[in-house]
């Protein structure tokens, strides 16, 4: 299989992700239960997976790295820690239904800082115009899932500190792929997937908490501290992480983080955009294909979306599968994206790269792609 769908989540991981859950089975028990060698091993695992989250994104303490079970379950946290019932929020016009919907639940006012594809410019004249101080927080994904479009979240985190709203930044797509500097940012939170970009299994998510926050819980239960007490400990990252650890997550994340960190976020970045860019030309050649990229890709990640004129992108989702290319047709749980971008009717068809893909699979894709139009 040809595997083009790692904005869902990376399919071939670093062969050390693997090795590192195998040993956290072997060796592991929990951290923070007891002080003999496999709750210690856990301990060290999960510490080191937070120290190398931390370093990556700037911040000094990793007791502010949290472990999460998604990106989803992170902004979950997020949203429900500054946004009451009701509230009011500005959102960038590329968010994710795992924004959307928690503030949906929440009842909240949701304006939406709109802004054509692939012109940051005008998602920050956007925001500027829609943010007060009446606004209980500001949401932007670094990068779109459906477009690759990279967002000045630097920007919008400027304009926030400038009018004292906090920010939550998404940075499910972007984690691994593109740097953030939490501090610099003075970001309330940010959220990310572990099993995307930093390489991690599925079932690993972080969220990172800024400085003096104090977040709401989701759950509450046994954390191996302050046992006496019955409410949640105030201190993280104890309070967001009831209930035993996923260790042989955290151990697969670290080893990820680790690979991520080795290999560089620029080489990374750097080779997903030359497939993009590669797909870009090879497909644009073919009849009736609409291609959203950008020439030069300033703004664009190894994202990609198409459709093809008289195709439901479905159908030919399911034609690419049966010749082995994965990839995923539809609105990608971001219909306010294709809103955005104008694709709302027909979806796209998506192609998202990782580092483990490579100029042959792209070449291939052309191929097959000019053998089903045909
Ligand atoms: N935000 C964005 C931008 C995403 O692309 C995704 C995953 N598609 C999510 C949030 C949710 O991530 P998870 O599946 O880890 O909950």
């Amino acid at each position: 299989m040809i595997y083009f769908d790692s904005a869902a989540t990376t399919f071939q991981k670093p062969p050390a992700v693997e090795a590192a859950m195998v040993g956290a089975l072997r060796t592991m028990s929990s951290p923070g239960r007891g002080g003999y060698p496999a709750a210690m091993a856990a301990a060290d695992a999960a510490f080191d997976c937070r120290s190398e989250l931390a370093e990556l994104y700037g911040l000094n303490n990793p007791e502010q790295v949290v472990f999460t079970m998604n990106a989803t379950h992170a902004l979950n946290l997020a949203i429900k820690t500054l946004v009451p019932p009701g509230g009011r929020v500005v959102i960038s016009g590329y968010e994710h239904n795992a924004v959307t919907r928690p503030l949906a639940a929440l009842g909240a006012t949701v304006m939406v800082a709109d802004a054509p594809l692939f012109r940051p410019e005008a998602v920050v004249e956007s925001f500027a115009r829609l943010v007060d101080n009446n606004v209980d927080a500001v949401i932007c994904s670094h990068v779109s899932n459906v477009f690759g479009f990279i967002q000045p979240v630097e920007a919008v985190a400027g304009l926030c500190r400038e009018r004292g709203v906090p920010l939550i930044v998404d940075d499910a797509q972007a984690a691994g792929v593109l740097p953030l500097n939490m501090a610099d940012l003075g970001a309330a939170f940010v959220a990310m997937p572990g099993h995307k970009g930093l390489y991690g299994p599925q079932g690993t998510g972080v969220l990172l908490c800024g400085e003096g926050i104090r977040p709401c819980t989701l759950l509450e239960g046994g954390t191996g501290s302050l046992s006496i007490r019955q409410e949640m400990p105030d201190f993280l990252p104890d309070r967001l992480e009831a209930g035993t650890h996923n260790m042989p997550g955290i151990a697969g994340l670290l080893a990820g983080v680790r690979y991520v960190r080795k290999r560089g976020l620029e080489a990374i970045c750097r080779r997903e955009r030359q497939l993009t860019q590669m797909a870009a030309a090879e497909l644009q050649v073919l009849p009736g294909i609409t291609v959203y990229a950008q020439p030069d890709l300033h703004a664009q990640t190894g994202v990609l979306s198409f459709t093809a004129k008289g195709w439901e992108v479905e159908a030919l989702g399911r034609a690419l599968a049966e010749s082995g290319i994965a990839v995923r047709a539809g609105l990608h749980c971001a219909p306010l994206a294709h809103r955005s971008a104008g694709t709302l009717e027909g979806g796209t068809v998506r192609l998202s790269f990782s580092d483990f893909n490579t100029p042959e699979e792209v070449s291939r894709l052309r191929s097959v792609m000019g053998k089903i139009l045909a």
